[in-house]
């Protein structure tokens, strides 16, 4: 062998050695199969409740064995099962888990331009209950995982895919069953799940949410309770006038602003790309003496953004009463309370009873379905792969949220799995015609999911290829 020819073979193994990534899949190629999973997906119907999942879990479940990934199916409801498959790697470090939802929030099928489980490609969009909320996740998932045993791509992590059921009505079929009875099929460092956008206004992307923590639902229940009398002659110790002030008082009381790391992080970002006015108000929340101004502007024109900074609470159910000449001897009103994931909470209900004021009026915590709080760190691989995925293949800011809503991620970040929420780009002004996820109609363009599945190819192989 020359000298030559050895210097050459050298130099390509080492260039093979340092390649980071693995070759880029040819994704022109990919877009109609994607494009026919996606749709597939769609065609199911599964409106949660009643859910009936299994169609598309057997869809995922035949597409993946064909190409020769195992695939495990655990059911709490035979009709609702779960999906995993898992593609090994060399344990050098813990799994990524990449994890999306295949049952759809309810539809109206009078409100739909074209049926909601019809797929249909329109004006460079595809119309369907579940475009942008879950089944982008699962297709893009789902052709992740076959790029990734078609190319045999060595793997530094195994890579968990999981399609629940559940997520939209009740989590007791999906993620709590399988964090409570198979946690090991899905356990890992990182997770991928859906929870985040890339938002585009005027057709132009403008930034990226990921989300990385989430508010605490519970219930409140303000209960008041007086003497019942004739309603001729009306009584100062009246339930009604009691829960009336009570619910007044919580409405008005202003609950403490406290930020973490993430929403720190998301306001400080934030004002780098508003206009000089908003950039005022969001660097003002980082300072306490001004962040109150903050606040009540936020109350009125920006109510997310209020939610974002505080426990909030919302009393949205009264129910008192039944005839027009009796005074009730009891009222009540539930408060839907969304706590701050740090929140002490026997002290926070000792702070309505301060703010309600009124021994005729009970505070107490009602049943809600409740999760465990928990916040996924900014100085992993996994934020560090998102972002600069993100800045790749839409080249924009990257702002760590903190959602209002609650997730099923919750469940996995109390097992320690660090969960980044994603999502594909959407059109702002798709909301307000109603188009978005849960509107009357959703969709997403075409052009968006393939960028999507390129973005999180990228992510996941950055996280798991081998190095
Ligand atoms: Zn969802």
């Amino acid at each position: 062998m020359s000298r030559l020819v050895l210097t050459i073979l050298i130099t390509l193994f080492s260039a093979g050695a340092l390649m980071a990534q693995p070759r880029e899949p040819d994704w022109s190629q990919l877009e109609d199969e994607t494009l026919r999973h996606f749709r597939a997906l769609l065609q199911f119907d599964t409106s949660d409740p009643p859910g009936r999942e299994r169609p598309a879990a057997d869809y995922l479940k035949h597409v993946l064995e064909d190409e020769g990934i195992a695939v495990e199916m655990f059911a709490l409801d035979d009709e609702r099962p779960n999906v995993v498959a898992r593609l090994k790697g060399s344990g050098a470090k813990e799994p990524l888990l990449i994890m999306a939802h295949t049952d759809v929030v309810n539809v109206d099928p009078d409100k739909w331009t074209f049926p909601p489980f019809s797929a249909t490609l329109d004006g460079g969009y595809v119309y369907a209950r579940g475009t942008v909320d879950d089944k982008d996740n699962v297709a893009a998932s789902l052709m992740v995982m076959l790029e990734l045993k078609r190319r045999g791509v060595e793997l530094d992590r195994d890579v968990i895919f999981l399609a629940e059921s559940g997520e939209e009505g009740n989590t007791t079929y999906g993620i709590e069953f399988m964090v409570n009875n198979h946690l090991p099929k899905i356990q890992a460092e990182f997770c991928l799940a859906e929870g985040g956008s890339v938002t585009r206004v005027g057709g132009r992307v403008e930034y990226a949410s990921v989300q990385t923590v989430e508010k605490i639902p519970y219930a409140v229940e303000l209960v008041a309770t007086g003497v019942a009398g004739h309603g001729s002659r009306p009584l100062q110790t009246n339930s009604v006038v009691h829960l009336s002030k009570a619910v007044a008082a919580v409405a008005d009381w202003r609950t403490p602003v406290r930020l973490n790391e993430t929403t720190s992080m998301y306001f400080e970002r934030l004002a780098t790309i508003s206009s000089p006015e908003a950039a005022e108000r969001y660097r003002n929340v980082l300072d306490p003496d001004r962040v109150s101004e903050s606040v009540e502007y936020f109350l009125e024109h920006e109510p997310r953004h209020a939610s974002m900074l505080t426990s909030s609470l919302s009393p949205n159910i009264i129910d008192a009463g039944y005839r027009i000449n009796i005074i009730p001897s009891d009222a009540n009103a539930t408060v839907d309370f969304r706590a701050l994931p740090d929140e002490d909470i026997p002290a926070f209900l000792n702070e309505i009873r301060r703010v309600v004021d009124d021994p005729a009026v009970e505070v107490k915590l009602g049943k809600r379905n409740t999760r465990p709080a928990g916040e996924a760190r900014l100085d992993t691989d996994a934020f560090r792969a998102i972002e600069a995925g993100i800045d790749e293949h839409y080249g924009v800011i990257t702002l760590p949220t903190m959602s209002t809503g609650a997730t099923d991620m919750a469940y996995l970040r109390d097992k320690g799995i660090q969960c980044y929420g994603i999502g594909p780009a959407t059109d702002v002004e798709d909301g307000p015609k109603g188009f978005g996820a849960h509107s009357d109609q959703e969709r997403i363009l075409v052009s968006e999911l393939h960028r999507f599945v390129r973005f999180k190819w990228d992510v996941v192989t950055e996280l798991a290829a081998a190095k």
